[in-house]
C-alpha cells in the first residue's frame, strides 16, 4: 500500500477543517528527527508515521490527533534529539499528551492468562486518559500489521496474538469496526495461514466476479423501498475472513453454508414498517428457504430484535436483509443502557461498558451540525476513575480499586503473600506500605515467613473488600463466642435437613466426639471452625450423620440399651491438641494436623501443609526434601496448602515439638553420655536415642523435645562444642 504525504496533506488542506500549518509543522519535524532511520524492511522510517497519519486522517480524527501521529516514534527513537517538553512546546499539551500515551504503551506482552489479557486490555484505557491515544496506537497497530511480512516469523506470531487479544477487541469496544475487522483478518492470515488461505480461495471463486454486487443489491431494494415510499436508511457490509473463519470454526459450518456472506440492513421507523420491508423485499427476490427468523416478535435473550431473511440476488448469490427499527438498532448495538438512554433522553455515566457505549455512539454518529472542539474534548474522559492496574513483577497485570495501597496488592495476589508482607517495593523502590499505588506502577511484596501477620491498622487504609475480609479473617479468632454461637446455628440448620429430632446435650455430644475424631480440642473449637466458615458444614455431611446413628440413635430406640463406647474423653493426647492450635492452614486456624516425621518442623520453621487421605492435613517443613519432590507432582498440586505458626504456638510450645537430631561425630566411648548429660543440664526432655557406628565415626540420632526454631538451634549450637561432634542436622529418627 502505497502511502502519499503530499496527497494526504493536500486533503487535510482542501477539507478545510485542519489546521494544515500545524500539520506541517509535525510532518517536517519527524521527517527531520526520522530521517536516517530505515524500518526493517529497508524503506524509510518516515513511511511508518505518514501512514499512521493516513489511517488517523481516514477515521476522520482531529489536527492534533494527526500531529500526533506523525511525531509517536519521535520522543522514544529520537530522545537524543527530542523530548516530550519540546513537543508540548511546540505544539501544545494534547499533541504532546497523545505522543506520551502511544509511548508508554509499548508495554511488552508477555502472559498467556486469560484474566490478564483482559486486565491488560482494561490497562490500556485507563492509561489513555484521552481516548485520541487509543485511536493513535490502533493506527500505529494497523500499519505495523499490514508490514509485518518482514519481521521473523516467531515475532509475527506473537505481535499477531497480540494483536488479536488486545488491540481487535479494544477497537470493537471503542467502535472502530472497521480496523477491527482489518486487524482480525490480517493476524488470522499470521495465526492460521493455512486456514486463511482456503477461505480466501473459497471467497474468491465464488464472490470473485461479483465485486460490485453490493451496489448492485443496495440499489435494487432502494429502488423498491423508494416505489412504496418508505422512510429508510440501508447499510451494506461483506463478512470479513475472520467472521467467515469463525462460523467455519465455532458453528462447523462449511463454506457454502455462509449465507451472510453480503448483507444489507434496513432500518426504519416503526415496527410495522419492518414486517411492510420484509414483505417488499420477498416480493421483489426469492427466499431462502428456512432461513427467515422474527426475532420482533420472539426476541433473543440479550433483548435483541429484528427480521432475518435472506434471499437471493443477481446471478443467483444469496445475501441477508436485517430489518429493524432504529431503537432495536440502538439496542442491538450498544445494549440495555442504550433502551434505557433512548427512553429518558440522557447518557449514562457509570460504569465503564456505558461509558464505552457512549464513546462508541460518539464514534460513530455523524457528528453534523456539532462543535469538532466540543467533541474531541468529549474523548478527554476517565474511563476508570474507581479502579487501577499495577504490574506483579513477572508482568501479571491486576486490578484493584483507585488508591490501593501495597497491602491490597499483596492480598489480591493470595493471603498468605499479604499475611507475611512486611515491605513493599513500587518501580523498584522501597515505598511504605500505604503508600496509593498508580496505574502502571510494578509493585512487589517483601515477604519475611517469620512475619507474625498483618496489623490492625492495614484495616483504615485497604481499600479492596478482599484485603479487608482476609486481614479480618487472620483476626477472626478474637470472635470466638460469635462463632460458636453460628457454628451451633449451622448445625442446627444441616440437622433440620435431615429431619432428625435431636436434644442439644445430644448435639453437644456429637460435636464432642466428632471433635476428638477431628483432632480439634473440644466440641467448641470445632463450632468455632464452622462459625467463621473455616469448616465446611456440607462437608462435615457424613460424619454427622454417622456419629448421629452411633449417638443418638440408640438413645432414642428404647430396646438394647448398648454402652457408649465412643465419648472417650478428648485426652486424645496433648500433641493433637497442641497440633490443632498451633498452625494456620490457608488461613484457617483449628484444622486437624499432624506434624510430618520425615522433618519435625518447629514453630518458627516455614511450613507447608498437605492434605493427607484420610489424617487431615501433614505438616512438614517447607525446605523437607520431600515437599521439594512432592511439589513437583502435577497430580498433587492442590493438595498442597499454605500454613503458618499461630503466635500461640510460638508463644507457648515449651518442649511441646518432638524432632530429631543427627549428630555426626568421631567415635569416643563417651560421646553418648556427653550428649546426655549436656541435653539434661540444658533441660532438654529426651524421648528417644539411635546410634549408627561406621568406622572410625557415629552418627547418633536422639529424639528431644523442644519449643521453636531458636531454641532447637541453642540445643544444636551447644551440642556442637562437644568434642569430635562436626555436624548435625535435624532430620528423622
Ligand atoms: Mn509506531
Amino acid at each position: 500500500m502505497e502511502y502519499d504525504v503530499n496527497e494526504l496533506l493536500a486533503r487535510c488542506d482542501a477539507s478545510g477543517c485542519y489546521d494544515i500549518d500545524k500539520i506541517k509543522r509535525a510532518y517536517y519535524l519527524a521527517e527531520e528527527l526520522h530521517r536516517g532511520q530505515k524500518r526493517i524492511s529497508g524503506e524509510d522510517y518516515i513511511i511508518h508515521p505518514i501512514a499512521v497519519a493516513t489511517i488517523v486522517y481516514d477515521c476522520q480524527l482531529d489536527t492534533d490527533s494527526i500531529c500526533a501521529a506523525f511525531l509517536h516514534d519521535t520522543v522514544e527513537d529520537c530522545s537524543d534529539r527530542v523530548t516530550l517538553d519540546d513537543v508540548r512546546r511546540q505544539f501544545g499539551n494534547d499533541v504532546a499528551d497523545i505522543v506520551d500515551g502511544v509511548t508508554k504503551l509499548n508495554i511488552p506482552f508477555e502472559t498467556k492468562q486469560e484474566a490478564s489479557i483482559r486486565n491488560l486490555r482494561k490497562m490500556f484505557l485507563a492509561m489513555s486518559k484521552d481516548l485520541r491515544v487509543i485511536f493513535v496506537k490502533l493506527a500505529d497497530r494497523l500499519h505495523n500489521m499490514r508490514t509485518l511480512d518482514v519481521r521473523s516469523p516467531e515475532k509475527q506470531r506473537s505481535i499477531a496474538l497480540e494483536t488479536m487479544h488486545v488491540y481487535a477487541p479494544l477497537a470493537h469496544r471503542i467502535g472502530m469496526q472497521r480496523i477491527k475487522l482489518e486487524l482480525e483478518t490480517l493476524a488470522l492470515s499470521y495465526l492460521d495461514p493455512i486456514g486463511y488461505a482456503e477461505i480466501q480461495k473459497d471467497t474468491e471463486k465464488r464472490y470473485g466476479e461479483s465485486k460490485d454486487f453490493l451496489t448492485q443489491a443496495t440499489k435494487m431494494v432502494a429502488q423498491s423501498l423508494d416505489s412504496y415510499g418508505v422512510h429508510y436508511r440501508l447499510e451494506g457490509r461483506v463478512k470479513s475472513t475472520y467472521s467467515i473463519y469463525k462460523k467455519m470454526y465455532n458453528q462447523s459450518k462449511s463454506f457454502d453454508e455462509i449465507y451472510d456472506f453480503y448483507a444489507l440492513r434496513v432500518l426504519v421507523d416503526t415496527e410495522l414498517d419492518c414486517y411492510t420491508v420484509l414483505g417488499i423485499i420477498h416480493e421483489k427476490f426469492n427466499s431462502v428457504p428456512g432461513r427467515f427468523k422474527d426475532y420482533i416478535s420472539t426476541p433473543k435473550q440479550n433483548l435483541y430484535r429484528s427480521l432475518h431473511t435472506t434471499v437471493i440476488g443477481s446471478g443467483g448469490i444469496p445475501f441477508e436483509v436485517q430489518i429493524r427499527t432504529w431503537e432495536m438498532h440502538s439496542v442491538a448495538e450498544y445494549g440495555l443502557a442504550a433502551h434505557w438512554k433512548y427512553k429518558s433522553g440522557e447518557r449514562a455515566t457509570h460504569g465503564l461498558d456505558e461509558k464505552l457505549r457512549w464513546i462508541r455512539s460518539l464514534v460513530e454518529s455523524d457528528n453534523d451540525g456539532g462543535d469538532p472542539d466540543e467533541f474531541f474534548n468529549s474523548l478527554k474522559i476517565d474511563l476508570f476513575e474507581d479502579e487501577i492496574f499495577v504490574f506483579t513483577p513477572k508482568g501479571d497485570v491486576i486490578n484493584l480499586p483507585a488508591r490501593s495501597t501495597p497491602v491490597d496488592f499483596a492480598y489480591a495476589i493470595h493471603s498468605g503473600v499479604g499475611n507475611k508482607m512486611v515491605g513493599a517495593k513500587v518501580n523498584g523502590n522501597i515505598v511504605p506500605i500505604d503508600t496509593e499505588l498508580q496505574t502502571g506502577q510494578i509493585v512487589e511484596v517483601l515477604t519475611n515467613p517469620n512475619s507474625k501477620g498483618p496489623s490492625r491498622d492495614w484495616l483504615t487504609y485497604v481499600r479492596s473488600s478482599e484485603a479487608r475480609n482476609k486481614i479480618r479473617m487472620f483476626f477472626k479468632k478474637e470472635m470466638r463466642e460469635e462463632n460458636i454461637q453460628l457454628g451451633k446455628q449451622e448445625i442446627d440448620r444441616e440437622f433440620k435437613r435431615y429431619g432428625v429430632r435431636y436434644t442439644e446435650a445430644q448435639r453437644d455430644k456429637i460435636m464432642q466426639s466428632l471433635a476428638s475424631r477431628m483432632g480439634f480440642a473440644e466440641g467448641d473449637d470445632l463450632y468455632n471452625s464452622i462459625g467463621f466458615g473455616g469448616m465446611d458444614v456440607v462437608k462435615l455431611g457424613t460424619k454427622l450423620k454417622e456419629e448421629f446413628n452411633r449417638l443418638v440413635v440408640p438413645e432414642q430406640e428404647p430396646a438394647p440399651v448398648k454402652p457408649d463406647i465412643v465419648d472417650r474423653p478428648a485426652r486424645e493426647d496433648r500433641k493433637n491438641k497442641k497440633s490443632s492450635e498451633s498452625v494456620i492452614v490457608d488461613n484457617v486456624e483449628g484444622c486437624a494436623v499432624k506434624f510430618a516425621k520425615c522433618c519435625s518442623p518447629l514453630p518458627g520453621d516455614n511450613i507447608i501443609g498437605f492434605i493427607t487421605k484420610g489424617y487431615g492435613i501433614s505438616i512438614h517443613k517447607y525446605d523437607c526434601i520431600n515437599v521439594q519432590n512432592g511439589l513437583k507432582r502435577e497430580e498433587d498440586r492442590d493438595r498442597w496448602v499454605t500454613a503458618s505458626w499461630t503466635a500461640r504456638a510460638e508463644r507457648r510450645a515449651l518442649g511441646g515439638f518432638e524432632i530429631h537430631l543427627n549428630i555426626f561425630a568421631s567415635y569416643t566411648p563417651s560421646i553418648i553420655a556427653d550428649v546426655s548429660i549436656l541435653l539434661r543440664d540444658m533441660k532438654v526432655e529426651i524421648t528417644s536415642v539411635a546410634t549408627k557406628e561406621s568406622g572410625d565415626n557415629i552418627v547418633l540420632n536422639f529424639g528431644i523435645r523442644c519449643s521453636n526454631t531458636d531454641h532447637a538451634n541453642t540445643i544444636i549450637g551447644a551440642l556442637r562444642k562437644i568434642k569430635g561432634v562436626y555436624e548435625i542436622t535435624r532430620g528423622n529418627q
